[in-house]
């Protein structure tokens, strides 16, 4: 198990949980649910996610987003102008969208 604890490694597994891992940004996000009323769907964020920076049930701190470092190297190295724009992601090699990139430079 890669995660501080049993309830987190669950956690992610599962779909109807609104926590998140990203593994290629080593992140862990939360993600916001859409709002009803009256069976009205009234706003929906769901593309918007908090990122935590702590395990919500035994406390331990996460380690550090590489979400900055990861745009500067998909930035330079494929010449990504802008991490927003699907169509300029497909330059990303795979090896980028997931840990594998961080674990060979050891961060
Ligand atoms: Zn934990």
């Amino acid at each position: 198990m890669n995660q501080c604890c049993i309830a987190l490694a669950n956690a992610i597994q599962e779909n109807d949980n609104p926590i998140f891992y990203k593994s290629f940004l080593r992140e862990y996000n939360l993600k916001r649910l859409p709002v009803f009323a009256g069976g009205r769907l009234v706003s929906d964020n769901s593309d918007v996610v908090d990122t935590l920076k702590y395990c919500p049930w035994c406390g331990t701190e996460f380690p550090k987003s590489l979400r900055d470092e990861w745009a500067d190297e998909v930035e330079k190295k494929f010449s990504v102008e802008s991490i927003l724009d699907k169509e300029e992601l497909k330059k990303v090699p795979e090896e980028y969208m997931t840990e594998e990139w961080w674990k060979k430079k050891g961060l």
